[in-house]
């Protein structure tokens, strides 16, 4: 029997963190799939670095690249490595080969950037600064018209093929992506990003099954997976309103995805090959995977369109509705066994049911929060409570300076410290931020990176507000030691596939705003010792916490105040 507590990765793991550990590994011999719900600081990454070592080789897919960075800075010593997609890597082509004066001279840069992708780091944030290049893998120089050139790429990598296409000749000078793919292929471990390990499979199938499949922050996978097949197309409004006078209507919302399809294969809309290659291309690829996801993906769906008349464009966009058991199908194959984790699973039928998982076949594991009590308030005030619903902001102008008043009261409780305000969007942030002046930081959606770095060093008593702070960052110890949530976290109703799911689903929409509460609780507290407290300002959080009770876990609810 493997000891499989001799794999963990750090110094000594806590009691709770051993018996998960082997909880899970013993759940593996009955089931395929575990899903693990854990809270931040329950140690997830280490729990699934462990098992990955005593069961892999394996893939650990993440939605976002911080955390695939963080796993690395943990794990690389353990032989981790990490796999982008295209547009992560840089270009760098041998001296000569490309006659553009940006092409000249990397060669210094190309072996600096091998060295790094060797020891399986993939970070070429500065494309233009680090590495000579101003242009990633994705628009490298032998891309043309959106598409990889074969010859082009020989010639660069010194590729020689016979008339079959074999290789007869290589030159040891791999594309810098080909490379990291190479790296990854022969890595025990690698950490992926989940956007870029759906593409590179779907168009390239770089990665086959592993032993284990380890998928965090398993929350976004419904979302990503969404977001990878959903598509919009833009048609001429002008051909649109023609073929509707000559009798060709343009179709209805609830047209077969056939009918669908041969109306936008109508020469009307398909770019000029000879003109505009790269757009005659991509609209083919879109038609054809729509074609290939019609029977799957795209079965139950929302079409949407709306006209954008100073742009001679009409806008459709399909969005699958629920997705079967597409999604589970998509990563199943890539584990045999797989371990899907999140602090915010909340219902595990539901969760299964929305990935098109069967329930029965897994199981599921639920971590209690070991932060102390003391140390995570969750305060909900009777008197610095407004309704602030966009409708009760507008019906009522006392209303939004009420609420403003609240966060002043809240923001002279706490006149030493950093803290954090969570938006409901960017307008509203932008005037939160011209009303409360003092000691108020934003940002746009440019500036995010920039002004959360900066506000992490800050050693004053700032505040940021923002709208997308509720997940993926991270505000420990001095960072922010209160946070205000403005509005119960529902998904914006304005993109019209959430205002449908919002009307047809509302199990659906009331679940996402669970999963960014929860992830919102997370961003203040994050070790035993740290403390932060929230403040819910939102009078429509009572009847939300009352009707979500049963799905709350109870180390959750032992937090709220009301007071
Ligand atoms: S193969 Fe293409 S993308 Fe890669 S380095 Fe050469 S020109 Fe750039």
């Amino acid at each position: 029997v493997t000891n499989v507590m001799s794999y963990f990765p750090l110094k000594t793991p806590r009691a709770s963190q051993r018996d998960v550990i082997l909880a899970i590994h013993g759940l593996f011999n009955q089931y395929d799939i575990v899903v693990l719900e854990g809270p931040v600081g329950s140690g997830k990454s280490a729990i699934a670095e462990t098992l990955i070592k005593a069961m892999g080789p394996g893939h650990i897919l993440t939605p976002r690249k911080s955390l695939q960075d963080q796993y690395m800075e943990d794990f690389q010593k353990e032989g981790l490595v990490t796999m982008k997609g295209k547009g992560s890597y840089p270009c760098l082509p041998s001296s000569g080969v490309f006659p553009s004066p940006d092409a000249q001279g990397h060669d210094t840069d190309y072996a600096k950037a091998c060295t790094e992708i060797s020891n399986g780091w993939s970070d070429f944030h500065n494309l233009d600064k680090g590495y000579g290049s101003a242009r990633s893998v994705g628009r490298g120089f032998c891309v043309k018209n959106g598409k990889r050139s074969q010859a082009l790429a020989d010639k660069c990598q010194g590729i020689v093929r016979n008339a079959e296409g074999a290789v007869i000749e290589e030159a040891a000078r791999p594309c810098p992506f080909y490379l990291a793919v190479a790296v990854a292929q022969g890595a025990h471990q690698v950490a992926h990003n989940l956007h870029s390990f759906l593409y590179q499979n779907f168009y390239g199938a770089y990665f086959t099954k592993r032993p284990l499949l380890v998928i965090d922050e398993a929350h976004d996978l419904e979302g990503v997976v969404r977001d990878f097949v959903s598509k919009t197309l833009s048609l001429d409004l002008s051909a649109c309103k023609r073929l509707s006078r000559n009798g060709v209507d343009f179709p209805s919302n609830d047209a077969s995805m056939s009918d669908w399809i041969n109306y936008l294969s109508r020469p009307a809309f398909t770019p000029d090959k000879e003109s505009d290659p790269e757009g005659y291309e991509q609209w083919i690829e879109k038609l054809e995977f729509m074609d290939a996801v019609a029977e799957t993906f795209l079965a139950d769906r929302v079409v949407h369109w709306e006209d954008v008349p100073e742009k001679n464009s009409r806008k459709v966009t399909f969005v699958p509705r629920t997705m079967g058991s597409a999604p589970a199908n998509l990563f199943l194959q890539y584990g045999e066994k797989v371990l899907l984790m999140s602090g915010t699973i909340y219902d595990k039928d539901y969760f299964c049911r929305r990935l098109g998982l069967p329930a029965n076949k897994v199981a599921f594991v639920r971590l209690a929060s070991e932060f102390p009590l003391a140390t995570r308030p969750v305060i909900i005030e009777k008197s610095l409570t407004t309704v602030n619903s966009f409708q009760a902001w507008k019906e009522d102008p006392a209303a939004y300076p009420s609420m403003l008043a609240n966060i002043r009261t809240i923001m002279d409780r706490h006149p030493n410290v950093k803290g954090l305000i969570h938006a409901p969007s960017y307008q509203v942030a932008y005037d939160m931020a011209a009303q409360l002046t003092a000691r108020i930081v934003h940002h746009t959606p440019d500036s995010f990176q920039e002004v959360l770095k900066e506000f992490y060093q800050r050693t004053d008593n700032a505040i940021l507000i923002s709208p997308i702070c509720q997940q993926g960052v991270d505000f420990k110890y001095d960072r922010a030691r209160f946070q205000i949530v403005v509005r119960v976290p529902y998904l914006n109703s304005s993109d019209p596939f959430i205002q449908q799911m919002m009307k047809k689903d509302f199990p659906w929409y009331n679940y996402q705003s669970l999963i960014a509460f929860g992830q919102m609780l997370g961003r203040v507290n994050r070790a035993p010792d740290d403390f932060g407290v929230t403040y819910l300002l939102d009078a429509r959080f009572y009847q939300y916490l009352r009707r979500n009770d049963y799905l709350l876990p109870a180390w959750q609810k032992a937090a709220i105040r009301k007071v």
